[in-house]
């Protein structure tokens, strides 16, 4: 058993649009061993294609550049690389800082008409942590880093910089999620 901790970063803009149209353009996962060691990782921007052009609110809040998604292939071969990267531990369940990812992840499998894995656990820690520490509602990642006295590494809302981030707190509490 592995735990992937995986977290997206989206097309996105000033005045939103529907979650339909919110396209993965990066994808950053590590993969856990049940020691809470970081044993792998998988990182990729991804072109998207319903809004190819991102906004400047999109660049500014990810420093995703738009050569960075026109050079990377669409979603339908990333999530084929991906997939492959996860049979390699074919047990594992998902974890990710908040219900975000989940929903992202099975919109844009439906928009490209691709299959998800429907019975896989998506752990949403950014939930149980706030039920852990007592807290009043669920906080953001940066806070609870801090909140962690940890080091935030890397750069906040690229996707890889996160799911790191979300692992270290994952791995500290390893005893105490529900892992469902
Ligand atoms: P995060 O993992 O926190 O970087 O967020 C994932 C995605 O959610 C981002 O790539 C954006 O598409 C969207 N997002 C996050 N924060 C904001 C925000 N403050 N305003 C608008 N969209 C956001
Ligand atoms: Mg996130
Ligand atoms: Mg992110």
């Amino acid at each position: 058993m592995t735990y992937i901790v995986i977290d997206f970063e989206a097309t996105c803009w000033k005045f939103p649009k529907t979650p339909e149209e919110q396209e993965i353009i990066e994808i950053g996962a590590v993969r856990l061993d049940l020691y809470g060691h970081i044993i792998d990782k998988f990182s990729c921007f991804v072109q998207p294609v319903i809004h190819p052009e991102l906004s400047y609110f999109c660049m500014e809040l990810t420093g995703i550049q738009q050569s960075d998604v026109d050079s990377a292939k669409t979603f339908p071969l990333v999530y084929d690389q991906l997939l492959n990267w996860l049979e390699m531990y074919p047990d594992f369940s998902f974890v990710s800082w908040g219900a975000f990812d989940e929903r992202l992840l099975r919109l844009n499998c439906q928009y490209h008409h691709l299959d998800i894995f429907w019975n896989r656990s998506f752990i949403n820690i950014k939930k149980q942590y706030a039920q852990i520490h007592q807290l009043e509602k669920p906080i953001g990642l940066m806070k609870a880093v801090k909140t962690e006295k940890f080091e935030f590494e890397g750069d906040h809302h690229r996707a890889f910089a996160d799911a790191y981030n979300t692992a270290k707190i994952f791995g500290k509490y390893l005893d105490d999620w529900v892992i469902v």
